[in-house]
């Protein structure tokens, strides 16, 4: 079992470990990494390398478990948004890589269904693209994409984030963005696993994909993955570090981060995913279980449905309602009181239509049971009151 005291480092600085129910969120640590993926890193922190060289050999193995044409660590799918922008507006002409974000002289709009914005994509405006925004929540037609690709537009951006549904196929913007000679860039972040998403998107004729290194792939939290056309890569690794003139030097990946997200990718490819998955599924029965039976509380199950593309879906989940007739705590007042207990526990609502989401991704053995003790406690003092 876990101690939540603190141990070392973090008890040094006074920083509490909490109990990560929530998923693979930034503000919670991202993920635990796998010894192999630390030891990679301290292997690497041995030695001085020509970090070009390291560069291009991490890239091809991107590019072996992508099934791309070639591959580039980033600092991260946010580092590798501000990438693709910049790929494909500046390319590799170093004048124009040299002058972002001003994009005099150059394409600089990116299409962008509206269902599909998201906070990360000033990630794309930070490289100095304009977005020029297609459809509503509803729908999305295939002439508004061609209508609005100009001789401007640099890209057709397709973000993976939570589903708000009405987005255009990958396949259809892939197809109208081919036919006029625009590249397609894809933000799949938080969408590993399933692990065939990894050569998905690739597959369906994405120019650049965009994935997280520190959330499901388990790899250091400040890594990304960045894979798709070679002259596209080329031209990302021209606007990042360690070129001191490129408007990704601020995103420097380290030695040791490239290291630990390789290995991570490696071991996240050997993995048995479906036992996995099996685990995860069975601490979220548990919640549910321990959850029974309180009066105007609904526990369920969420199965995974990666077929979704929604990023939340790729993995099964506890979602907990409190029912009409509930008098106890509300569902945030049940989040803060769980993120203020001993151990903090925190976690996350189920969506816009309300609820409480149990996140089994990043529980160790034995927390679902303090969870759902936590939880039902919490649930069943007020609601007698
Ligand atoms: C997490 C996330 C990002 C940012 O990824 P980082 O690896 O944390 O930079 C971008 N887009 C979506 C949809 C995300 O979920």
């Amino acid at each position: 079992m876990q101690s939540y005291r603190g141990e070392g480092f973090y008890e040094r600085l006074g920083v509490r470990p909490v109990i990560n129910a929530w998923s693979w969120v930034t503000v919670a640590g991202g993920s635990i990494m796998p010894a192999p993926a630390l030891r990679a890193m301290e292997e690497a922190s041995r030695h001085f390398v020509d970090m070009h060289e390291l560069n291009r050999r991490a890239g091809e193995v991107i590019a072996r478990v992508t099934g791309a044409e070639a591959g580039l660590v980033t600092a991260g799918s946010g580092a590798g948004m501000l990438l693709q922008a910049a790929a494909c507006m500046a390319g590799t002409d170093p004048a124009k890589v040299w002058r972002l974000p001003d994009t005099r002289g150059m394409k600089n709009r990116i299409v962008i269904h509206r269902a599909h914005r998201v906070s990360y994509d000033r990630n794309f405006r930070a490289a100095g693209a304009r977005l020029v925004e297609i459809g509503d929540t509803g729908a999305t037609e295939r002439w508004e994409l061609e209508d609005a690709i100009t001789s401007k537009t640099a890209a057709a951006a397709y973000v993976f984030g939570p589903r708000k549904g009405g987005a255009l196929p990958l396949e259809t913007v892939v197809e109208a963005a081919h036919e006029r000679g625009v590249p397609v860039i894809v933000d799949a972040a938080a969408m590993l696993p399933p692990a065939e998403n990894l050569t998905k998107y690739i597959r369906a004729g994405a120019d650049l994909v965009s994935f997280s290194g520190g959330k499901g792939v388990m790899g250091p939290q400040s890594t990304g993955i960045l894979c798709g056309r070679k002259d596209l890569i080329e031209a990302a690794a021209m606007n990042a570090a360690p070129n001191s003139q490129g408007i990704g030097r601020p995103a420097k990946v380290s030695k040791e981060n490239i290291a630990g997200l390789i290995a991570a990718l490696e071991l996240f490819v050997d993995t048995d995913h479906e036992a996995v998955a099996a685990s995860w599924r069975s601490k979220c029965e548990y919640i549910v279980e321990a959850l029974r039976g309180i009066e105007s509380v609904r526990a369920e199950l969420a199965e995974a449905m990666p077929g979704l593309e929604d990023s939340r879906s790729g993995h099964a989940r506890a979602l907990v309602f409190l029912e009409s007739a509930w008098r106890g705590p509300s569902e945030a007042e049940v989040i803060s009181r769980l993120r203020e207990g001993d151990p903090p526990i925190y976690l996350g609502p189920a969506g816009p239509e309300g609820g409480i989401a149990v996140v089994p991704v990043n529980l160790r053995d034995g927390e679902e049971e303090i969870v759902a003790g936590r939880l039902r406690e919490i649930l069943t003092e007020e609601s007698s009151s």
